[in-house]
C-alpha cells in the first residue's frame, strides 16, 4: 500500500487519520498542492462545510491532483461534505466540484430539526448468496470481492446531505427511511454518514482493500 492523503483544508480530517491509525495504515495531510506526492495512492474527503473546502480546494492548488486521481480512477472515499464535493451535480446548489459521483445530491437533507441523528444499516447492495458478509467486529478481507455486504453498519448524521438521484453508473449501497446514504462507484466511496464518528473500522477497511 501506499498513502491515503487526507484532505486537511477544514472539517473532520482528524477523525479519518486516527481511524487509519486503528487499521495501521499510512496517511498524509493534505493542506497544500506540493503534499500530493507520488506516495498518494488514496484520497479520503472528510465531512465539513463543502462550500468552504471547494473555495479551499481551489486557493491551496489541491483542487487539480485530486480531480486528475479521481479520473485516472484510483480510490476516493467521500463522507458528508466529501460526497457533495464529488457529486455530478447538487438539487439545492449551483456548485459543482470533482462532479465524478453520478448522482444528484441534496445538501442538508434532512432540514433543521432532524438534521443529525443515528440510525443502523447494511452497508452493501448485493442479496445474492454469494456476497462476503462481514458482521459488526469482524474485519473486511483486504482482497474484498465487490459482492460484500458490512451488516448493521451504525449511521451518524450530521446535518448531512442524501442522494436524490442516482444514475446508472453508481450503485447504492445503503438506504435509511427510503434515502439513498452511501453509494459506491468503481474506486468511490460516498457516504452521507460519518464512519470516522464511530468505532466500526469496516468501511475504512473497505476503502483500503480497493
Ligand atoms: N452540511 C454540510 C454541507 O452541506 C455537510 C455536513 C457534514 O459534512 N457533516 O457542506
Amino acid at each position: 500500500h501506499g498513502v491515503t492523503g487526507i484532505l486537511a483544508v477544514q472539517g473532520a480530517f482528524a477523525e479519518h487519520a486516527a481511524m487509519l491509525d486503528r487499521l495501521g495504515a499510512p496517511w498524509k495531510l493534505l493542506r497544500a498542492a506540493e503534499d500530493f506526492d507520488d506516495s498518494i495512492d488514496r484520497v479520503i474527503l472528510p465531512g465539513g462545510e463543502s462550500t468552504t473546502q471547494g473555495k479551499l480546494l481551489r486557493s491551496t492548488g489541491l483542487f487539480e491532483p485530486i480531480a486528475e486521481h479521481i479520473a485516472a480512477g484510483k480510490p476516493v472515499f467521500g463522507t458528508c461534505a466529501g460526497m457533495i464535493l464529488l457529486a455530478r451535480k447538487l438539487d439545492n446548489d449551483d456548485n459543482v466540484y470533482f462532479g465524478a459521483l453520478d448522482a444528484v445530491v441534496r445538501r442538508n437533507a434532512y432540514g433543521r430539526q432532524l438534521g443529525s441523528f443515528a440510525a443502523t444499516a447494511n452497508f452493501g447492495s448485493s442479496s445474492g448468496d454469494s456476497a462476503v458478509v462481514v458482521a459488526p467486529g469482524e474485519h473486511v478481507p483486504q482482497d474484498a470481492p465487490a459482492d460484500i455486504v458490512l451488516k448493521d453498519f451504525p449511521l451518524v448524521f450530521i446535518r448531512g446531505p442524501f442522494v436524490a438521484e442516482v444514475g446508472p453508473a453508481a450503485t447504492v449501497e445503503t438506504s435509511v427511511d427510503g434515502n439513498v446514504v452511501g453509494l459506491r462507484q468503481g474506486k468511490i466511496l460516498a457516504t452521507a454518514f460519518h464512519p470516522e464518528l464511530t468505532d466500526d473500522t469496516r468501511i475504512h477497511e473497505l476503502f483500503l482493500s480497493l
